[in-house]
């Protein structure tokens, strides 16, 4: 079971939290719980505050900046990420549905035995092991509400996009038609013409 974590989000009654920004459990920005263009300091600012030796913009500094309420940019920018640039929460999501969603829609009709149980401790190690910890344990709750039901490929692909659609409804983004026309043609076969 994941620990219950202490989270703090833009939503909460905290006064100097950057827009968009997420607190980690430790208290501390969480790079992996938010957007880059969220948590990117200013250019303004992004000299005084960042560790220029290393290159690095490093915890203290995104305090500090998180602190002053100035260091960060009010309003979203392009995400312009730097070549290289670790991934933040809409990057690694949108990789791990990627995963997700293919190897859905590639898992046999008739799975083994074997096959169900390595597809269930694969899905029940998500909330355990994703790194953006506020993610995880949203999706913790909503995997107790709604078991994965991995008897068979169609049955995965709807479950799958239903956990996801539970995720597009709570970040106000368009839901998708979970028919396994429909997310065949997305994750295996591709349009028609
Ligand atoms: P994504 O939502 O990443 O979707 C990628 C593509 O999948 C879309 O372009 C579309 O073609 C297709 N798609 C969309 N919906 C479905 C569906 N229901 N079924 C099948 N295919 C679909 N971000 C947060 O900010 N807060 C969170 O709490 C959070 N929780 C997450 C939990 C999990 C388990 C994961 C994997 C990601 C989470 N994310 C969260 C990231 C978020 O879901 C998105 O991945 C991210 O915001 C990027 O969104 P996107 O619009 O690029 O498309």
């Amino acid at each position: 079971d994941v620990a219950p974590k202490r989270e703090i989000k833009q939503t909460d009654p905290k006064p100097s939290l950057p827009p968009g920004m997420v607190l980690g459990p430790d208290g501390k920005p969480c790079k992996i719980c938010t957007a880059f263009r969220s948590w990117k300091p200013t250019a303004q600012n992004d000299n005084a505050q960042a560790d220029k030796s290393s290159g690095k913009k490093n915890t203290a500094a995104m305090m500090a900046a998180f602190a002053s309420g100035k260091g960060f940019a009010s309003t979203p920018d392009p995400d312009v990420r730097p070549e290289h640039c670790p991934p933040d929460v809409e990057q690694l999501g949108r990789a791990t549905w990627t995963f997700l969603h293919t190897t859905a829609a590639y898992y046999p009709e008739k799975p083994t035995p074997n096959q169900r149980a390595n597809m269930l401790t694969l899905l029940r190690s998500l909330p355990v092991l994703y790194p953006c910890s506020h993610c995880a344990s949203h999706l913790d709750s909503n995997i107790r509400d709604h078991p994965p039901n991995v008897s068979g490929r169609v049955a995965l692909s709807r479950w799958l996009c239903e956990r996801h659609n539970d995720v597009n409804e709570r970040l106000g983004k368009p839901k998708f038609d979970c028919s396994i026309e429909k997310t065949d043609e997305r994750w295996k076969d591709g349009p028609s013409d």
